[in-house]
């Protein structure tokens, strides 16, 4: 079970993470893409950050949708749409919702997931963000369904994000940007899967301390 106050407790931790780890991700970006990913996701999450105490009091829909929006019209390059595709979608499947069950949450990341694939045009093993996220939230579904509770099928999720983000260090990439390098794009880690397992890893740390 999480709530609507534990959603903005994440976000609000993941634009810290995602601030902390802004050179990082930009470094990764300026191996294979452009060298804005960091810049970009970091000034998006502090717009969300000033806007977060006007999420109080709303349902998990209206906080997801508001994420998603901001992403989109603050971010910029590729992952703005996508990350804000997802958050959106994810949104959409939360109406009235203050509370969701572990459940209600797989299905969220589903949407989530599915927004991106249709928003990118992409699949899985094109070294996206896909290949943190399908793997992830493949584990986590498998873990739900198998009766463990969130924390432990997040933490399944998370350590399956951790080997997509190594898988896209192995493969060419087929779209984004790194597309245009081909078989140059090998032996680097995608930028946006990384940030991917950032926000995962970071929900995970937000959930365990309870
Ligand atoms: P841009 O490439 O426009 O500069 P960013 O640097 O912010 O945008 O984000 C790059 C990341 O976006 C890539 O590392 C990749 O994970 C993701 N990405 C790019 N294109 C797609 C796509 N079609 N589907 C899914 N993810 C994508
Ligand atoms: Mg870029």
């Amino acid at each position: 079970m999480i709530d609507a106050k534990k959603i903005i407790e994440i976000i609000d931790a993941v634009a810290k993470k995602i601030d902390a780890e802004k050179d990082f991700l930009t470094q990764l970006d300026n191996e294979i893409g452009d060298g804005d990913h960091g810049i970009n996701l970091s000034r998006g999450f502090k717009s969300i950050e000033e806007k977060l105490s006007t999420f109080a009091d709303k349902d998990i829909a209206s906080i997801l949708k508001g994420v998603g929006t901001q992403l989109v019209s603050t971010v910029g390059g590729a992952s703005g749409p996508l990350y804000g595709t997802a958050f959106m979608k994810a949104g959409n499947v939360c109406k009235g919702k203050f509370t969701l069950t572990d459940e209600e949450f797989v299905q969220a990341f589903n949407a989530a997931v599915e927004g991106v694939k249709l928003r990118g045009k992409s699949v899985e093993g094109e070294k996206t963000m896909l290949d943190a996220l399908c793997p992830a939230y493949k584990a986590l579904k498998g873990g739900i369904d198998g009766g463990k509770n969130l924390i432990f099928a997040l933490e399944d999720s998370v350590n399956a994000a951790i080997n997509g983000v190594e898988y896209t260090k192995t493969i060419i990439a087929t779209k984004g940007r790194a597309a245009y390098l081909n078989e140059r794009s090998i032996g680097h880690q995608d930028p946006g899967a990384t940030s991917s397992l950032y926000i995962l890893q970071t929900a995970l740390d937000v959930l365990k301390k309870g």
